[in-house]
């Protein structure tokens, strides 16, 4: 089954207000086994939704249209979803009496242009609305030979969700075969989307059952893996064999198959090797730290460290070498060495990182650009170095430069 979601309101289409309706209702068609093929967003002008409505009724078996359905002259949804269907929209009685007595009863009158909230599409099922004075409406009905459900919801989030969820959950359940859904995420570190496409895709397009998503952030690619099934079970060894499959190929890239974050995954190895990080921070100003400690139970694994943003700090906490400053400059692979070994040394602890580069935007030169950064693990025996040239702007670099030492932490350990 396929659904579109129209989102109705001019406000919409303004950088001033997003539609949120539809995630809401994205996640719970999914949830159904239902796939959202298109969203469109439309504003408050009849021609368009008419057009809209009738362009997604071709093309999808579900639509859910949401907004539109206040009393005022730019709420449009009940006309135009009857227009398109080709059915008459009538005042009901029933309704109207309603909203008078809501009204009576707060103890005002009735604006008359309220009484358009009584407008019925023919055929349609009324959605009560507890929150708000917009009912909606649940068509079930058949366009060309093909059945087609729509759903007419109130634009306010609070009421949305609580009419969906009350309203029509239950008919779509009904309506819908048993579908079940299986998950899984990978998430990948430091490989840019178009290794890891290139190795994955000849793998996951031979599972035809399985929806394979590909989400790119700084520094790790998150492959969504998705089946639906009459059977829960065969659901969930579909996307397990697929995930397996993709394990294999990435090897030890893959740091999560269960969708916990790098973090998570750094400090779960860390303390089954019963091993501890310090860290001397330069060009991430302590982001390494943050990230790390913002996992609970990190004291166990993160004894801590230093932002050692100057020279001088360099030396005073890091026992980096003056000359060595002064030889090799403050971004340099053998400046980033001796941080991660003086910050060890002073902190006893098992390894020790040091990162050492420039986030910019200022700051670069010819020989060491914006972007350069060293990121070095001291591990008592051996020190390695990590040189990297990351793009993008200062946030950009210093995240990617955390990124890194995580994985380096990580591959040490796992
Ligand atoms: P309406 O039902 O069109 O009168 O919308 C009423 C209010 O609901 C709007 O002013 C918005 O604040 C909110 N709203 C409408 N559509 C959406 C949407 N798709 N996502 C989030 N908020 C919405
Ligand atoms: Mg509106």
């Amino acid at each position: 089954m396929l659904a579109e979601i129209i989102a109705v309101g001019s406000e919409l289409l303004t950088p001033f207000r997003q539609d949120t309706n539809s995630l809401f209702v994205t996640e719970q068609l999914n949830s159904l086994g239902v796939s959202v093929i298109f969203k469109t967003i439309v504003g408050d002008r009849k021609a368009h939704l008419v057009q809209a409505v009738s362009l997604a009724l071709s093309r999808a078996d579900i639509v859910c249209v949401m907004g539109g359905l206040g009393p005022t002259e730019d709420d449009l949804t009940r006309e135009a979803v009857g227009e398109a269907l080709g059915v008459r929209v009538r005042r009901n009685g029933d309704l109207l009496a309603a909203l008078y007595k809501r009204f009576a009863e707060r103890r005002i009158s009735m604006p008359g242009n309220n009484s358009k909230q009584a407008d019925m599409i023919d055929g349609a099922d009324i959605l009560p609305n507890v929150n708000g004075t917009a009912p909606g409406q649940w068509i079930d009905t058949v366009v060309g030979e093909h059945r087609k459900l729509m759903m007419l919801l109130p634009g306010p989030p609070f009421e949305l969700k609580a009419m969906f969820t009350a309203e029509c959950l239950p008919r779509l359940k009904e309506a819908l075969p048993p579908r079940h859904i299986a998950r899984r995420v990978l998430k990948i570190a430091m490989l840019p989307e178009s290794e890891v496409d290139a190795r994955l895709a000849p793998i996951y397009t031979r599972f035809n059952d399985v929806e394979t998503t590909i989400l790119a952030h700084a520094g790790e690619i998150q492959m969504h893996l998705q089946c639906t099934k009459a059977i829960l079970e065969v659901a969930q060894s579909r996307v397990n064999e697929l995930a397996s499959r993709l394990e294999e190929e990435m090897e030890d890239a893959i740091f999560s198959s269960h969708g916990e974050t790098l973090e998570q995954i750094v400090l779960y190895y860390l303390e089954i090797r019963g091993a501890t990080v310090a860290v001397a921070e330069s060009c991430t100003g302590g982001l390494l730290s943050q990230r790390m400690t913002s996992i609970s139970g990190s004291s166990r694994s993160f004894v801590g460290g230093a932002v050692v943003y100057t020279d001088a700090l360099k030396v005073e906490f890091a026992d980096v070498p003056e000359d060595m400053l002064e030889e090799k400059g403050a971004v340099s692979r053998e400046v980033a060495a001796a941080l991660a070994h003086g910050i060890r040394r002073r902190a006893q602890s098992t390894i020790g990182v040091g990162i050492t580069g420039i986030a910019g935007p200022t700051g670069g030169t010819e020989e060491k650009p914006v972007g350069l950064v060293y990121i070095a693990l001291d591990d008592g025996k051996e020190i390695n170095v990590c040189e990297r040239n990351f793009r993008g702007d200062r946030d950009r670099v210093r995240w990617f430069a955390t990124q890194q030492a995580l994985d380096m932490i990580r591959r040490k350990f796992m």
